[in-house]
This record gives structure tokens, C-alpha cells and sequence, in this order.
């Protein structure tokens, strides 16, 4: 029998295994049934691909898209695998033809839907198939516990006692310890193994930024991301297309996406991010679930999202392909208000709302974090971990300043008024403005008023999210977004203590951006080398073309950048680039190094 490092360097051309696909393909391989919980992006596919090559019997794969299918199987092809589909995207007689690929063509892998399979007629077909193994992606569709249980999934359950004799492997990148068993429970009865890998993406630079001009932030970050694909998400449907028309006008290849888009409009506009390089997708979180894109360079978010977990999932989108992604957050008062205010209109019993507030408070403390971000993400999953290098707060650690004073004029300001007003009016109080509110309610008679006047708006405007963010003041929604005082707060007023925060430097140039040009740059590469990238990217589009298939099934863009790097001359070097295998370099493996040769 062949070994599974073998298979690696041979089928896929890649040297070594990352973290935890060691450790999932050997117990597989002994036999044993597998609920692997591993990031997005950290190679699951591989994980069960690369035991299935080397089984007798068939391997049957369960997935419910059938786009994701289809590019599985590409790639699969691509590498030389022997792989089938059976989906309602194909016709009858292709659906034929590929059942006799598996009966008699030796296929490797079979891709289906959990609906198609649980049929009585598939399943007797499957008993003299004898299947080597079952492969449940996504598999938190099975768990009511899970985020998107799914009925279809849930028949699943039935394998385990009809192919006592086939291994179980399970997959999905989100699910807690409670769904974790659930899914153990339902696939296997807990007879097997459940490896959970970390949640770390170390090549993902984390960067928050306060809000002050929307466009103007996205543009300047945009700069520093010329010829990227890339996610902006936005929290309204408006929003995408507003912000779509602004980038198509600066130039940028700009797509909207949301759920309110026709059908056909939305497949397209999908197609061509899967397809064409540098296109920028402004989307609502619609987009999302099943883009198995490995080279998006950047997500932007316009909005804060919903938690910490939805934020976490949105931003694994990029960098799949484990080079440097940049990734950004704007995060203003308004969309606190907002969310809050979702919360409480949702209509769910209070003990959920409490939680979700809670979600939310943990989703500014991030973005209030003056500590290193990273650290901050995993230890609210349960992984601790050290100051990662790669966020804002740990490339320049923000300089603390001792903001007791303004601290207290603005408390003042929250208590005199009752603490029944939101920010604008606070504000004006703080800063003695005799706005028609203030003057209605005879603010400016009270000792506040105008006890912070040499700040300005955005100044406080800064200190209040920081204060949220320590969580010494908090937000009524009951009330229309009141500001209320905690405990933390009226010990500051009373002058029992101080209130530390991040230096407040509103107009100086944004962190975001210079963060993003650096962790660009370090990707950088000279003249010579941008241009023969550029001409290794149009042969690969060629092939793409040709095949109908996005362009990194052919290569991807980690394989192109390795080409740059090492130069190859002849198939030996070629075979050593990552992602060039035996049945790749057959293929492609001399147009490439003619391009290479021509420099
Ligand atoms: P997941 O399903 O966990 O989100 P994928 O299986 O789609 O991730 O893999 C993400 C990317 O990582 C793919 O482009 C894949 O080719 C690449 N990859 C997986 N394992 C390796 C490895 N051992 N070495 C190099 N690249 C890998
Ligand atoms: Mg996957
Ligand atoms: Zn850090």
C-alpha cells in the first residue's frame, strides 16, 4: 500500500501535511470513524481525499451544493484522481454514465447530496457497492445543536447501522463541544475519534477601525488592495449595490450581492469572483456559504457583524490557501445602536436577548481591544494563545493615555440628564452646544453642561465606544439607546478612580490602511517577477477557459506565486513547486515552464 505522504506529493504535488491532517488521515486510515472540527481554509478536503485514494473500495462523499461539487470534482480530475458526481445540476444520462464509472470505471470518490443517497433504491445499490467510507461535509447540518441544521442531513444517522462495516468521517469548521457530540452520536455513537484543530489563522491580519467617513475609509483601504479579489460586507442590501457603483467608478472589477438580486443576476456575479482574478464583491452576509475560493486576498467589513462568531466565520473566507489576507473592520456608534436594536426587536424570550447582548458586548471588547486582537478572538473560543504579530494593536501597541478628566465631564453629563439620553444629545451637553433638544429639557442649566468643552465630537464620540468597549457604561434599548452609567463609571465620577483608554487620535492617518500596505508589501514582488506572474495568471485563465472552470482548479494562486519564487527550468523542478503533481505537470506542466522560460 501506498503512503499517505506519498499521495500527497504525487496526486497533489504538496511536501508536507498541515497541522492535524496527519492525525485525521491515520486514524481513518486504521480504520476508525473521525468528527474533525478544523478552521476554514486549514485543507479538510485532503483530509478524506487522500485516505480514499488509498482504499479498494469506493469512498462517497456527502455535500450540499452542488457548485462546491462541481469544483471538487474538477480539481480531483485535474489532479488525475477518478472521481464521479451524481446531482440534479446533470442530466439523466450523465447521471447514468457516472453511476457506471463508479460500478465499473473504478472510481475513487462520490460526490452526493444526503438526499439522493437516503433513497431506498441508492441505498441497496450502496450495499453491493460496499463503500470503503462515508464523508460528511458540513457536517453540522446534522445537529439540531449546530447553526444550520438541515432534516435531510439528519437521515444520516441511518448509515452507521446499514454499513457497520464503512468508516464515518465527519467535517465542519463550526461547531461547540454540545454539537460536537451530537454529530458523534448521530454518525458513529460515538464509536470513534474527534479531533478538534485550532482555530488560529495566523496569515490573517486582524485591524480595527472607528468610523468616521465610510467611503472615504474604504477607498483609502481599497489603495492598498489594486488587483485583489476580495469580500466588502455590508449590513444593507442598499449599501452593496451604493458601494459597488463607487468602486466600479474608481476602477475596481465591483460586483454586488444580496439575497434581493434575481437569481440569475446573483449566479453570475458569483461566477465571475469564482472565475476572474481581482474582483471585489460587495455583499451582504448572503454571500458567504459555499465560496471555496482559496485566493481572496482581503474581507472588508463596512459594519460590525452580529458576534463574534458570524465575524470570525465572515473573515475565514479569506486567505484559504494560507498566504497573507488583510482584513479590516469599521466599527462606529450607530451600528451599536443598530444591532442592539435588533436584539430587541426580534421578539425572541429575554434570556436569549441577554445572551445575544452579551455576543455583541464581547464583539467590542475586540474592537476596543488595546491588546493584541488575535489573543483576544481565540481566548474567547477556548484556545490560548500569545501576542500574535499580526494585528494592528501588535505591529504599533496604542499608546494609553489617562482620560479621567474628559471621562468625567461626559459621565456628568449621562447622570445629570437622567440617563435617559443617547449620544448626540449627551454630546451636546458635554460639550455645551444649546441644541433646541438641550434647551427643551433646560440642560444647559445644569452643572454638565459644557464641562467638557474643549473636546470635540469625535473625541467623544471615541471615549464612548471606549468606555463601551471596558464596559463601564452601557446602552438602553428600551430606551431608544440611552446611555446608562455602570458601576466603573460613577467610581470615576466619584474620583475613586481613573479612566485609562487608547491615545484618541482622531485625523491622524489610518492604522487600517498602513496595516494593510505592509501586509501587502511583504508579499510584494519586484518588476520581473509582477510581470511574469501576470503572464503565469493569463495561461492559467487560458486553461480555465477552455475547461469552463474557475481559473485555481487549474493552479492556484499560492502555486503561481511558488513558480515566481523558485524559478523552475525542467519537470523535476516543476515537480517540486507546491501544488504540481505528477498527473498536473502532464497537463500543464510545459506550457508553464515555457512561460517561465521566455523571461
Ligand atoms: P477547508 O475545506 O478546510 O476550508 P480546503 O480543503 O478547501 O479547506 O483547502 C484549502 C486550500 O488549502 C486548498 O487550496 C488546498 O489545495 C490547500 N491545501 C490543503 N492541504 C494542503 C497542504 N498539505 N499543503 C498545501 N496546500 C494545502
Ligand atoms: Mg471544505
Ligand atoms: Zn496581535
Amino acid at each position: 500500500m501506498k503512503s499517505p505522504e506519498s499521495v500527497l506529493k504525487d496526486t497533489f504535488g504538496f511536501d508536507a501535511f498541515r497541522p492535524g491532517q496527519s492525525d485525521v488521515i491515520s486514524a481513518l486510515v486504521e480504520g476508525q470513524s473521525v468528527l474533525a472540527v478544523m478552521p476554514t481554509g486549514a485543507g479538510k478536503s485532503l483530509c478524506y481525499q487522500v485516505p480514499a485514494l488509498l482504499f479498494e473500495r469506493p469512498t462517497i462523499v456527502i455535500s450540499p451544493l452542488v457548485a462546491l461539487m462541481d469544483n471538487q470534482v474538477a480539481g480531483l480530475r485535474m489532479n488525475g484522481v477518478k472521481v464521479s458526481a451524481l446531482h440534479s445540476g446533470q442530466s439523466r444520462e450523465d447521471n447514468i454514465a457516472e453511476w457506471q464509472a463508479v460500478t465499473h470505471g473504478g472510481t475513487k470518490l462520490l460526490y452526493m447530496s444526503p438526499e439522493r443517497l437516503m433513497t431506498g433504491r441508492m441505498l441497496s445499490a450502496m450495499k453491493s457497492l460496499n463503500p470503503a467510507m462515508f464523508v460528511v461535509d458540513e457536517a453540522h447540518c446534522v445537529s439540531k445543536w449546530g447553526p444550520a441544521f438541515r432534516p435531510e442531513y439528519a437521515d444520516l444517522q441511518r448509515l452507521k447501522d446499514l454499513f457497520p462495516n464503512a468508516r464515518m468521517a465527519a467535517f465542519t469548521a463550526t461547531a461547540d463541544e454540545l454539537t460536537q457530540k451530537d454529530i458523534a452520536d448521530k454518525l458513529f455513537s460515538g464509536n470513534g475519534r474527534t479531533i478538534v484543530q485550532g482555530f488560529d489563522r495566523p496569515n490573517l491580519s486582524l485591524a480595527v477601525s472607528p468610523l468616521r467617513n465610510r467611503r472615504e475609509q474604504l477607498m483609502e483601504f481599497m489603495k492598498t488592495a489594486q488587483g485583489q479579489s476580495g469580500i466588502v460586507y455590508c449590513l444593507s442590501r442598499k449599501n452593496t449595490e451604493k458601494y459597488a457603483d463607487v468602486l466600479k467608478a474608481a476602477g475596481y472589477k465591483a460586483l454586488p450581492y444580496h439575497a434581493g438580486l434575481p437569481p440569475e443576476t446573483r449566479f453570475e456575479n458569483q461566477e465571475r469572483f469564482m472565475a476572474e482574478d481581482g474582483v471585489v464583491m460587495v455583499a451582504t452576509i448572503a454571500f458567504g456559504m459555499g465560496i471555496d475560493k482559496p485566493d481572496i486576498r482581503f474581507v472588508y467589513h463596512m459594519n460590525i457583524p452580529g458576534s463574534l462568531e458570524a465575524f470570525y466565520q465572515e473573515i475565514g473566507r479569506a486567505g484559504r490557501d494560507g498566504n497573507p489576507a488583510v482584513t479590516a473592520l469599521l466599527y462606529g456608534l450607530d451600528d451599536i445602536r443598530m444591532r442592539r436594536q435588533f436584539i430587541s426587536d426580534d421578539g425572541s424570550d429575554s434570556e436569549h436577548q441577554m445572551r445575544e447582548h452579551k455576543r455583541l458586548d464581547a464583539l467590542l471588547g475586540y474592537c476596543e481591544a488595546s491588546g493584541c486582537r488575535r489573543a483576544l478572538l481565540l481566548s474567547y473560543f477556548g484556545e490560548p494563545a500569545e501576542p500574535c504579530g499580526n494585528c494592528d494593536n501588535c505591529m504599533s501597541p496604542p499608546d494609553m493615555i489617562d482620560a479621567t478628566l474628559p471621562a468625567k465631564a461626559l459621565f456628568a453629563a449621562i447622570s445629570e440628564t437622567g440617563q435617559r439620553f443617547g449620544t448626540t444629545h449627551v454630546i451636546a451637553v458635554t460639550r455645551g452646544e444649546a441644541t433646541d433638544r438641550v434647551v427643551q429639557f433646560s440642560h444647559d442649566n445644569l452643572a454638565a453642561f459644557g464641562g467638557g468643552k474643549e473636546f470635540g465630537k469625535p473625541y467623544l464620540q471615541a471615549l464612548i465606544r471606549q468606555a463601551f468597549g471596558a464596559g463601564i457604561i452601557s446602552m438602553d434599548i428600551s430606551r431608544y439607546g440611552a446611555l446608562t452609567l455602570e458601576q466603573g463609571a460613577l467610581d470615576i465620577l466619584a474620583g475613586q478612580a481613573v479612566f485609562e483608554c487608547k491615545d484618541i487620535a482622531v485625523g491622524r492617518t489610518e492604522k487600517t490602511a498602513r496595516q494593510a500596505r505592509k501586509a501587502i508589501a511583504e508579499t510584494a514582488l519586484n518588476a520581473d517577477e509582477k510581470d511574469l506572474l501576470s503572464r503565469l495568471k493569463s495561461l492559467r485563465m487560458e486553461f480555465a477557459r477552455e475547461l469552463g472552470k474557475p481559473a485555481f482548479v487549474v493552479f492556484s494562486d499560492a502555486t503561481l506565486m511558488d513558480m515566481v519564487a523558485k524559478v523552475p527550468s525542467n519537470k523535476a523542478e516543476m515537480l517540486d513547486v507546491s501544488g504540481v503533481g505528477e498527473t498536473k505537470y502532464e497537463r500543464y506542466g510545459e506550457a508553464f515552464l515555457n512561460v517561465i522560460g521566455e523571461a
